[in-house]
């Protein structure tokens, strides 16, 4: 039966759909394996009891500068301007993130902010941003802003996010975190920033409804497909398979995880329903201080949904990722750095020994891909397959 089809995709996120599609247009019969009981991967949403359409594996806003990728995913949604913004829970009050001049406003009070913006304007010019990291490397009133926001507003969040006591934080992954020199409150700067009006799940369905296209959920590909590098060839079944297979999936898991498993980060997301019109004042509040989760999402904010008396939160808790366990079972974060990356290219390796096998997406490629990326890469990918 899998003859029958030109190419097979296993997951069906952004990345196995977007290559779905593509190939389905140039003609190719295309089958999706999908383990989960959905579609849409993590950008799956589904309208919850409160009738809020929420994000089940955490909030997702689409931002890129990517005019392709927006061209193609506006062809199976209607799109709706929204622009993030990013409130920040510090010192008992609610700031914006990235850190502006407001921030500083709320937190040091008129005169002191005052005296703070006048040295960063005096150092910096008409810049719009400056890094952290430029502020720590400062003197005087600079260096000490750039220590608060360092302090309060990254070290421990970073430090929940990933797991590690705060000394173990390297200053240098912050490098790129800007500091807005204005009021400027938004936080992406992309050309193109929106949410899709039906929601993600839809716009799945839109995608995935094409002549060519079959989807099968709840079938996990590890009990169909085996991959054996010796041979350079794929078993799907009793068949050796020999087109297209494009795999989104762990790249681990394709090999038995035979060198080890690749570690991530996963978190628990807990959704609580209450009886309040609003219950924050942005999309999301970061807690990088005392409490266990590190942000929470109100999802009325992200569908623009009028609902009076009803909300719907998302409280997020980093933790390890262990398949085995009833919390923190799902890879959400690689965790990127030399160790690692020499561990996934052991399998990228073994996967380059087979001619018809293709990586593609945030599993199989073991990096970390905003939405755009991933679309991106996978119509790359569907473009090189003839
Ligand atoms: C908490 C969080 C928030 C994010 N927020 C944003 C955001 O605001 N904006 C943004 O642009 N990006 C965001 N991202 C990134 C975004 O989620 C990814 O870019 C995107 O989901 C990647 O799609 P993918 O298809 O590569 O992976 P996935 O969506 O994970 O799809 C992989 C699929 O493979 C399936 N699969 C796994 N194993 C098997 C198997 N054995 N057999 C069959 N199927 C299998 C999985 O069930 C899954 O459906 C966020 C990511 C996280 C973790």
């Amino acid at each position: 039966m899998y003859e029958n089809f030109d190419a097979i995709v296993i997951g069906c996120g952004f990345s196995g759909a977007t290559a779905a599609r593509c190939l389905a247009e140039k003609g190719k019969k295309v089958l999706i394996l999908e383990k989960r009981d959905h579609i849409a991967g993590n950008m799956y949403d589904f309208i919850d009891e409160n009738g809020i359409l929420t994000h089940k594996y955490g909030p997702h806003i689409f931002h890129t500068n990517n005019k392709t990728v927006f061209e193609f995913l506006k062809r199976f949604t209607d799109f709706m301007p929204y622009e993030h913004r990013v409130i920040g829970r510090i010192d008992g009050q609610y700031v914006p993130i990235p850190f502006n001049f407001e921030s500083a406003d709320r937190l040091f009070g008129k005169e002191k902010s005052a005296k703070i913006k006048e040295a960063l304007k005096k150092e910096y010019g008409d810049r719009e941003k400056v890094t952290v990291n430029e502020l720590l490397e400062g003197q005087g009133e600079i260096r000490k802003i750039g220590e608060f926001v360092f302090e309060k507003v990254f070290l421990h969040y970073t430090a929940k996010q990933w797991g590690m006591p705060p000394e173990k934080v390297d200053k240098s992954v912050l490098s790129r975190v800007p500091v807005v020199l204005g009021y400027d409150d938004r936080y992406f700067q992309d050309t193109y920033q929106y949410m899709p009006k039906d929601g993600y799940t839809k716009l799945f369905e839109n995608m995935l409804r094409h002549e060519n296209i079959t989807v099968k959920t709840n079938v996990d590909a590890l009990s169909l497909i085996h991959a054996d590098a010796q041979s350079g060839k794929v078993t799907i079944g009793d068949e050796v398979y020999e087109k297209p297979i494009i795999w989104t999936a762990p790249a681990d898991e394709l090999f038995g995880c035979v060198f080890g498993r690749l570690p991530y980060r996963s978190l628990y997301l807990k959704i609580e329903h209450i009886n309040k019109t609003w219950f924050q004042p942005a999309a999301v509040v970061n807690y990088p201080n005392e409490e266990d989760f590190t942000r929470i999402t109100e999802f009325k904010y992200l569908t623009g949904q009028r609902i009076e008396g009803k909300t719907t939160i998302m409280k997020e808790y980093p933790m390890q990722y262990d398949p085995n366990a009833e919390k923190g079972n799902i890879p959400y974060y690689p965790i990127v750095g030399q160790e690692n990356q020499a561990l996934y290219d052991k399998y990228a390796e073994l996967a380059g020994k087979i001619g018809n096998l293709y990586l593609c997406g945030r599993l199989a490629q073991y990096r970390y891909f905003n939405m755009d990326a991933a679309v991106a890469e996978a119509l790359k990918l569907a473009e090189r397959i003839s």
